[in-house]
C-alpha cells in the first residue's frame, strides 16, 4: 500500500541481529566484520560484534537468521511524473514495486514524461519545485523519491537557478532534454546550477524517444555536470572510443543503465576498472522508458556487471549503494553510524547454483529480498519480485 503522508522516521530502538554478511556500501572496504546493527530514531547508531554493542530493549528486533544486510539500493535515474503513476507506459504501483527490488531512494533525471511539459521558463520553474514539493511529501511504499529536477531551455540566467534553488530544488533533470543541447550554453547553466549546490547530470548518446536529441563526447566534456548520464546510452550509446574519452578525460560519475546498452556498460566498467577508478560507478534504471519499468532493474545491474564484468558482487552492490551516495550528497547509501537505517535483506535464490549470495550473484543469478527497511521502519516482508530467498529474516519483537 502506497503511503499518503510522509514517512517519518521510527521513534526508538531497531536492532537486527544474526546478520551472516554485512555489505557496506563502501567500496573501500565492502564486507564488515560485524553481525548486528543498532539503530536509534531512524539512525544507524552503532554496526559490530553483538557481545559489543548495547542491544538491550529493542523497540523492534529482528533477527537475519544469518541472511545477508545490505544498504537499501540507489536508483540514479528514474523519471517519475505524479505519485505512483508513470504516463509513460500508463502503469500505476511502479515505485512501490521496484522497492521490492531492494530501491528504497530514487533520484529523479527529470520529471520528462509529464503530458504537456512546460517548457518555458516559468513554468519549467514552477513545475520543478511542485515536483519536489509532491514527493518529498508523498513516498510510495515508503521510497525516498528526490524529485523537482528542470531541463534547462535557452534563456535561463543566473538569477533562475538561485531562485530553483532557494526553492528547494536540488536537481537539475538530463542536460540535452530540455532546449540546450550545445556544449557551452550547457556549461554556463550547469556551473550556475552547481554555485548554488543544484547537482546535474546529462543525457549521453543518441536520442531516447522522438524529441530529444544526441549529446556526444564533446558536449558531455564541456558540459561538466556531476554526473555522466546512462553513459551507455538510454538506449542508443556512443561508440567505444568517445566512451574512453569521457572516462580518460573527467573524473565525473560514469552512470550505468538498466535501459541502455548492456555491452557499453561492460565496456565502460571495464575501462573505470583499468584506470582504477571503480568508484565512479553508479547505477540506474531510466525507467519508467520505452522498454518499460524495471522493478528489479537495480539487481540485474548488479549481477550483470558481477558475472560478465567479471566485478565481485560486493563491489557490484556498492555501485548501487555508497558510490552513489557520495556522489549525490545523500545521508544513506552505507551501513555506518549517522546514516539512515535504510536496509535490503537478501539471501542467495532457492537453487541457484552459487555458493552463497556473493557467489550466485557472480554466476548471474538475482538475489531473493526477504525484507526492506526504511527510515528505520520495515517497509515490506519477503518480495513478491525477486526470486525467493533461501534465508528470510523474521521480525521477532
Ligand atoms: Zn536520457
Amino acid at each position: 500500500m502506497a503511503e499518503q503522508i510522509p514517512a517519518a522516521a521510527a521513534s526508538g530502538k531497531l536492532v537486527i541481529r544474526n546478520v551472516g554478511l554485512m555489505l557496506s556500501g563502501d567500496i573501500a572496504c565492502p564486507i564488515l566484520d560485524a553481525d548486528t546493527i543498532v539503530c536509534i530514531d531512524g539512525r544507524i547508531a552503532a554496526v559490530g560484534r553483538a557481545a559489543d554493542l548495547d542491544t538491550g530493549r529493542p523497540t523492534t528486533l529482528i533477527d537475519a537468521h544469518g541472511g545477508a544486510v545490505c544498504p537499501g539500493l540507489i536508483d540514479s535515474h528514474v523519471h517519475p511524473v505524479a505519485g505512483d503513476w508513470t504516463p509513460r507506459q500508463n502503469q500505476i504501483g511502479w515505485i512501490e514495486s521496484t522497492l521490492h527490488g531492494g530501491v528504497t531512494t530514487m533520484i529523479s533525471a527529470g520529471e520528462v514524461h509529464m503530458p504537456g511539459r512546460p517548457r518555458d521558463i516559468v513554468g519549467l520553474k514552477a513545475f520543478a519545485i511542485s515536483a519536489q514539493r509532491a514527493f518529498a511529501a508523498f513516498r510510495p511504499g515508503g521510497v525516498k523519491v528526490i524529485a523537482g529536477a528542470p531541463c534547462i531551455e535557452p534563456g535561463m540566467v543566473e538569477e533562475d537557478f538561485r531562485e530553483l534553488a532557494a526553492a528547494g530544488v536540488t536537481l537539475l533533470g538530463e542536460v540535452g532534454l530540455g532546449g540546450v543541447k550545445d556544449g557551452p550554453s550547457a556549461r554556463r547553466m550547469v556551473e550556475w546550477a552547481r554555485k548554488y549546490g543544484i547537482r546535474s547530470t546529462i543525457h549521453t548518446g543518441g536520442p531516447s524517444i522522438p524529441g530529444s536529441g544526441l549529446i556526444d563526447k564533446d558536449v558531455v566534456l564541456e558540459a561538466d555536470t556531476d554526473v555522466v548520464g546512462h553513459i551507455n546510452g538510454g538506449h542508443t550509446a556512443l561508440p567505444d572510443d568517445q566512451l574512453r574519452c569521457i572516462c580518460e578525460s573527467c573524473t565525473r560519475g560514469l552512470e550505468l543503465v538498466h535501459n541502455g546498452n548492456e555491452r557499453s556498460a561492460l565496456f565502460t566498467l571495464r575501462t573505470a576498472r583499468e584506470l582504477g577508478q571503480l568508484e565512479r560507478i553508479i547505477l540506474g534504471t531510466d525507467g519508467p522508458a520505452g522498454s518499460g519499468v524495471q522493478p528489479l532493474g537495480i539487481l540485474r545491474m548488479v549481477a550483470m556487471l558481477s558475472s560478465l564484468g567479471d566485478v565481485p558482487a560486493e563491489l557490484a552492490f556498492c555501485f548501487a549503494t555508497g558510490n552513489t551516495a557520495r556522489m549525490r550528497a545523500l545521508d544513506c547509501g552505507l551501513i555506518a553510524e549517522g546514516y539512515a537505517a535504510d536496509f535490503v535483506f537478501l539471501d542467495k535464490a532457492q537453487h541457484s547454483g552459487g555458493r552463497n549470495l556473493l557467489d550466485s550473484v557472480r554466476l548471474g543469478d538475482l538475489p531473493g529480498i526477504g525484507m526492506t527497511v526504511i527510515d528505520g521502519i520495515v517497509r515490506t516482508g519477503r518480495s513478491r519480485n525477486t526470486p525467493p530467498a533461501e534465508t528470510i529474516p523474521e521480525i521477532v519483537v
